[in-house]
C-alpha cells in the first residue's frame, strides 16, 4: 500500500537503494530534500553529476581521481620503491590519513570472488604486473582486507610476484576478520603496516 504520491515514493525508493540507507532513513532524507531551497538541491545534484562525469581511474595507480595522474603518483617526493596494493580508493585514503606511508599505491578496485563471478582479470592485477615491469619497485606491500576474498586475492598476487624476485610483504594481523579498512582506527592501521611480514 502506497502512503505517498508517486514522485515522493520514487525519491524514497532511489535513496533507499543506496548502501546503508534503510527505509526509515530514506523517508527522512526524502522529506529533508523536499524541504531544501531549490538552489541547494540543484547544487547537490550538480555535484553528483560533476563527480560522476569527471572522476576516472588514475593512469598509474588506478585510484579514483579527477586528474589523469593522481596527486600521489605525480608527487616527486613519494618513494617509488614501495607499492602498497589496496582494494579500493577508500582504503588508500585510510592509509593516507595516518600519514606514515610515503610510497605509492596500486588500487585493485575489487577482490577476486568466485561466488560473485569476479576473477583476476576483472580487477587491476594485470595492470600491477605491467607497472612492476616498468618501475623500480623493490617491495610490494599487500594490504587487501582480511575477508576470505581479501586474503585469497593477496595470496594470488604474492604467488604471481614471487618469480619476479620482488620482495612481497603482507600487512600484519590485528585487522579484524572481514574488517573494512576505512573503519579501522589509525593506531591499528599503523601497527598493521609496521608489523608487516615478508611472504
Ligand atoms: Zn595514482
Amino acid at each position: 500500500m502506497e502512503y505517498y504520491s508517486e514522485k515522493i515514493s520514487r525519491l524514497i525508493a532511489e535513496l533507499g537503494s543506496l548502501p546503508g540507507i534503510g527505509s526509515k532513513s530514506a523517508q527522512r532524507l526524502a522529506f529533508h530534500i523536499l524541504g531544501m531551497p531549490d538552489e541547494k538541491v540543484k547544487k547537490f545534484t550538480d555535484t553528483i553529476l560533476d563527480a560522476k562525469t569527471n572522476v576516472r581511474y588514475c593512469k598509474s595507480c588506478f585510484c579514483l581521481t579527477d586528474r589523469d595522474v593522481c596527486p600521489i603518483c605525480s608527487n616527486p617526493n613519494r618513494d617509488k620503491k614501495q607499492i602498497m596494493v589496496v582494494e579500493n580508493t577508500k582504503d588508500m585514503a585510510a592509509y593516507e590519513r595516518i600519514g606514515k606511508f610515503n610510497g605509492l599505491y596500486h588500487v585493485l578496485n575489487g577482490v577476486i570472488s568466485p561466488m560473485l563471478g569476479i576473477g583476476p582479470s576483472d580487477i587491476k592485477i594485470r595492470e600491477l604486473i605491467v607497472r612492476l615491469q616498468q618501475e623500480e619497485t623493490e617491495e610490494v606491500i599487500i594490504a587487501t582486507g582480511s575477508s576470505v576474498e581479501g586474503e585469497a586475492t593477496g595470496m594470488y598476487i604474492s604467488k604471481l610476484l614471487k618469480p619476479a624476485g620482488i620482495k612481497v610483504s603482507r600487512i600484519a594481523n590485528g585487522i579484524p576478520v572481514g574488517g573494512d579498512l576505512e573503519y579501522i582506527d589509525e593506531v591499528t592501521l599503523l601497527r598493521a603496516l609496521e608489523g608487516r611480514v615478508t611472504i
